[in-house]
């Protein structure tokens, strides 16, 4: 056996075993793996049947010999790059499914056939034989229609890999670029070397690319060990990163742009990877046209955002932030969005219910009680004078009954319509039950209600609702009491005082107003 032939085979030991190792060494270790080493584990072991076919068949003595070690070769020749392929779209994050491997199995599985069967069709090789130069285990071959698609078929699965990893390069932090550049170096060096094989420059025309798949898979081995290609996932965290249902932006010490995932490139969809390194208050005057309203500090925060877009939608979103310390000790800001308008909107619907009629939109009973509570004892605060005033409608009972209920209802909404447009500002004006209104005014004297009260009376009288080509006009009986100064009158005692004195207006025959006095007066009057 000459020298030449003897460093040929050497080479392709060493790739057979080095994948045979891969195989073995991630195949005990799977379990602490992600599920892609089963992919390379494929695509290894086919590998190494391949090299170790290779080795046999530059053996052989005979055509026998070499035709049985090239069928061999075929075992794992054809299945290796779509196995690499595989490996490296799960690499780079790319769902792996059983459709996938059998399709990408099939084109293998017709060439190993193809070549099993070869001498009956000649459709892989056309011509195979024992080179009649330099005799066995040099080969003379010419390559037939099948060869053709088997080959472009491997070059294409490797070319796909390769592209599939320059693709990853960008949104690859660089932490993990060395292990993409191991990736990307061990597809291109088969794909090299077999171009070189196919366009006729290797010596005695011997298959060079299972001699340099150790290259390959020394890269490989190195990248598993240096830089943990399996245990670390990048592409697992990527994925992890782009599932959060959160907007993730992520800046650099200086507040560049470093990363961003999936979902905040849905909430800001002029977000683009262009922008990094760019300065993110720059940015995000281009994500949504106004300048950043928060101070970029390295500390956790938590602010609510609201956004207005051009397209007249309108977002709330809590933005918090934290501090981020990198592996080369430089720091780091953590930008996360969440969307909370649904939540917002919920929680204004919410207090909306919880604090206004439905009916009429004006406050409720609950309101009224918090808000007038609160601004009576500013009132006795600041000496200033503080009136209550009940509205009733007279003879509401009659208009359900002669009308229906949903036109009574009409005429709640129409009589809240009709006092708010003569009700001066800070009035507090809600429903307080069924047809009755309570209304304070902080400021006035029990004259001045009076005054008021008379004007809500009379524009109510004058103002009839027209509805169903109906003319329904109703009138207010009112009731007002101021508080008095130098008692210690509670809010309670204010309403009573009110409506003794609305009741002392019903029974005065309605449509009119009462000042509360005292008891024993208004007893009197009535
Ligand atoms: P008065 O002049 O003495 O106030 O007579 P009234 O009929 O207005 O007095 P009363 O308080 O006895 O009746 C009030 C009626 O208001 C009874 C109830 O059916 C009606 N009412 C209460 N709440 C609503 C409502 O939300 N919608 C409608 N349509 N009617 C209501
Ligand atoms: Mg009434
Ligand atoms: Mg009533």
């Amino acid at each position: 056996m000459n020298l030449d032939l003897t460093a040929y085979i050497t080479l392709i030991c060493t790739s057979g075993v080095l994948n045979l190792y891969l195989c073995f060494y991630v195949f005990i270790k799977r379990h602490h793996y992600s599920n892609i080493a089963h992919l390379f584990i494929l695509h290894t072991g086919f590998t190494a049947i391949y090299c170790m076919g290779a080795a046999f068949s530059l053996l052989s003595v005979n055509l026998e010999e070499m035709k049985f070690w090239t069928v061999v070769q075929y075992v794992g020749m054809p299945f290796s790059p779509p196995a690499g392929l595989l490996f490296v779209m799960q690499y780079v994050g790319i769902k792996v499914r059983k459709k996938h491997i059998f399709a990408l199995f099939i084109i293998p599985f017709i060439s190993l056939i193809m070549v099993a069967t070869n001498d009956w069709h000649h459709l892989h090789y056309r011509v195979f034989e024992i080179d009649p130069v330099l005799g066995a285990p040099y080969i003379h071959q010419e390559i037939g229609p099948w060869y053709t698609i088997h080959g472009m078929f491997i070059f294409s699965s490797m070319f796909v890999a390769f592209l599939l990893a320059v693709y990853r390069w960008k949104e690859t932090a660089k932490a993990y670029r060395l292990q993409l550049i191991a990736l990307m170096v061990g597809q291109l060096v088969p794909i090299v070397t077999a171009f070189v094989y196919l366009m006729g420059f290797t010596p005695q025309g011997i298959d060079p690319v299972p001699m340099v798949l150790w290259v390959s898979s020394f890269l490989y081995l190195w990248s598993i060990n240096s830089s943990r290609m399996f245990t670390v996932m990048p592409v697992a965290k990527d994925a992890i990163f782009n599932s959060i249902n959160d907007g993730v932006i992520v800046l650099d010490e200086a507040y560049r742009l470093i990363e961003f995932n999936l979902a905040s490139k849905n909430m800001f969809p002029q977000l683009k990877k262009a922008m990094f390194g760019k300065r993110f208050a720059d940015i995000w005057f281009t994500l949504s046209g106004s300048s950043f309203p928060f101070t970029f500090e390295n500390k956790n925060s938590s602010q609510e955002l609201q956004l207005f877009f051009a397209d007249q939608s309108q977002y709330t979103y809590q933005v918090r932030t934290s501090p981020l310390q990198y592996a080369n000790n430089s720091h780091g800001l953590l930008l996360i969005f969440t969307d909370i308008t649904e939540l917002k909107r919920l929680q204004l619907k919410l207090e909306n219910q919880a604090y206004y009629d439905e009916l009429t939109q004006i406050y409720n009973r609950r309101a009224f009680f918090q808000h007038s509570k609160q601004a009576f004892e500013e009132a006795k605060k600041s000496a200033s004078s503080f009136t209550l005033l009940i509205l009733d409608i007279d003879y509401f009972k009659k208009v359900n009954d002669t009308y229906g209920h949903y036109t009574g209802d009409q005429v709640l909404v129409h009589v809240v319509k009709a006092c708010q447009s003569v009700l001066p500002q800070g009035a507090l004006f809600a429903r307080y039950g069924g047809e009755e209104f309570v209304l304070t005014l902080k400021g006035y004297t029990s004259s001045e209600a009076e005054v008021l009260a008379n004007q809500l009376r009379r524009h109510v009288e004058t103002q009839p609702l027209r509805i169903n080509e109906e003319t329904i006009s109703v009138t207010l009986s009112l009731g007002v009491a101021q508080a008095a100064k130098q008692e210690n009158d509670t809010l309670d005692d204010l309403l009573n005082k009110a409506d003794i004195a609305l009741y002392a207006a019903k029974q005065n025959g309605r449509n009119q107003v009462r000042l509360y006095e005292e008891k024993k007066e208004m007893l009197k009057r009535t």
